[in-house]
């Protein structure tokens, strides 16, 4: 039986940023692999292999050769979530596994004989970027296996420890255990909202506690942050940054640089900088001209009654299952609601046309119920479709993402099904906590 209750066991999620153990019910048509480089009390490398909804893990403590002639000693140790292979970072001192773990490699694997992890012998393929090829996992005693490369056309004499930065972030070891610790933190105590006593830390704190879940819609998209040096009612939208932050990059459009969060360390460093909102671009920086979300960001009038704003939300629902658009629902933090469908790249043309087709066929559809006219005193009983977020150069509001209004809330994903129970404005920073332990509604966002 694959579960994660020893996994869970061993760890205090209150103390390590390693995510929760949950079994993934979701059936990969291929199967995930990953190394990671672990120095803990020893140093050694963290094979997994993902097997029905769980990575099976080795711990060699020599790591992989890519020798048939060196037999490497692997130990069988507990289960790990799918989650764990994004991973990397560090597990604090006092803790199960407390070291710095960097992502080594990456891929996924096949096997080419009986799946038997409780008495072995398998074999199979690994297609990584550092791994490849036929290897097989031949058990000997308890939880002791042997990590063997077959003969093919991937064997070298390349040693495993020539490799020395993450697969992921490029960075070494060094410089990852020096990341997570080094962000300082300058007036932690400064109140940020002023009724709700919420301060610059506990804000850190939250980013820090959401940050994985909040990295994959980050990564290399270009970003906007709403900044706040003092009050709130002073903060200011950042579009452009100069920095020669490790964690930051920039891109350079029409001659303004544009940035991007490289990593989990970038999101604490502008909290730090004081930016508490970020917003996103809907393609990625390697991809700059090819978006691959659309959204719908539904702001009703003011004084629409609660269960409207929900009928309308759900009629988009229906216009979008109709044209098989996988939708996924969040909270706005504010009066609406945001609707995200993730699609295969297309032009900044065709998404605009798309989105603007969609919005049409809705107000043709329910009439007298939605505008797409900005204007406030033009929205009165109606709900304004704000589709022009799907333009070059627009942003919104990244799961996750603070909002700095009344009671501190959060844009969380949601499930559909919550539609009616949870209030666009109830998740906040103070309650969000007995949320996160749960399944992430929209883990598969980028699997769609
Ligand atoms: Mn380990």
């Amino acid at each position: 039986m694959n579960n994660l209750k020893k996994y869970n066991e061993k760890r205090n999620f209150n103390k390590t940023n390693e995510p929760t153990g949950i079994v993934s019910k979701k059936k990969n048509t291929k199967l995930k692999y990953i190394i990671q480089h672990h120095i803990a009390r020893k140093d050694h490398y963290d094979l997994r292999l993902e097997y029905k909804g769980v990575f099976i893990s080795f711990a060699v403590p020599k790591g992989p050769s890519f020798s048939p002639k060196d037999k490497r000693l692997a130990i069988k140790v507990e289960d790990h979530p799918l989650s764990y292979g994004n991973f990397e970072g560090t597990i604090p001192k006092g803790e199960y596994g407390a070291g710095t773990v960097m992502l080594f490699d990456k891929g996924f694997w096949e096997p080419t004989s009986k799946v038997d992890f409780e008495k072995g012998p398998i074999k199979f393929t690994i297609n990584g970027k550092r791994l490849k090829g036929a290897w097989s996992l031949i058990k000997y005693k308890e939880n002791n296996w042997l990590l063997i490369k077959e003969k093919d056309k991937y064997i070298n004499s390349n040693n495993i420890k020539n490799y020395t930065t993450s697969i992921k972030t490029d960075r070494t070891m060094e410089e990852i255990a020096q990341n997570t610790q080094k962000i300082n933190l300058t007036s932690p105590d400064k109140i940020i909202f002023e009724k709700e006593k919420i301060t610059k830390k506990d804000i850190f704190n939250y980013y820090n506690l959401v940050k994985d879940k909040m990295m994959p819609y980050l990564e290399n998209r270009l970003i906007s942050t709403i900044r706040c040096p003092n009050k709130i009612s002073e903060s200011f939208f950042m579009k452009h940054l100069n920095t020669n932050s490790k964690n930051i990059g920039k891109k350079k459009i029409k001659n303004e640089n544009y940035y991007y969060i490289k990593n989990e360390n970038g999101i604490l460093e502008e909290v730090q900088m004081n930016s508490y909102e970020f917003h996103i671009w809907g393609s990625s920086t390697n991809n700059i001209k090819k978006p691959n979300i659309l959204v719908f960001d539904l702001d009703p009038d003011e004084k629409l009654p609660i269960k409207k704003v929900r009928e309308g939300v759900k009629n988009l629902k229906k216009i979008l299952d109709n044209l098989k658009l996988k939708s996924y629902l969040k909270t706005s933090g504010g009066k609406g609601y945001h609707i995200y469908i993730p699609l295969k790249t297309t032009s900044w043309k065709k998404l605009d046309k798309i989105a603007k087709n969609i919005a049409n066929l809705l107000i043709e559809t329910y009439p007298n119920k939605y505008t797409t006219n900005m204007r406030k005193d033009m929205r009165k009983n109606k709900i304004f479709i704000d589709y022009f977020r799907n333009r070059e150069g627009a942003t919104s509001c990244c799961p996750y993402s603070l909002r700095l209004k009344k009671n501190a809330p959060i844009s969380c994903p949601i499930y559909w099904k919550e539609l009616d129970t949870i209030k666009p404005n109830s998740i906040t920073i103070k309650n969000i906590k007995e949320r996160l332990k749960k399944r992430d509604p929209w883990k598969d966002f980028f699997n769609t």
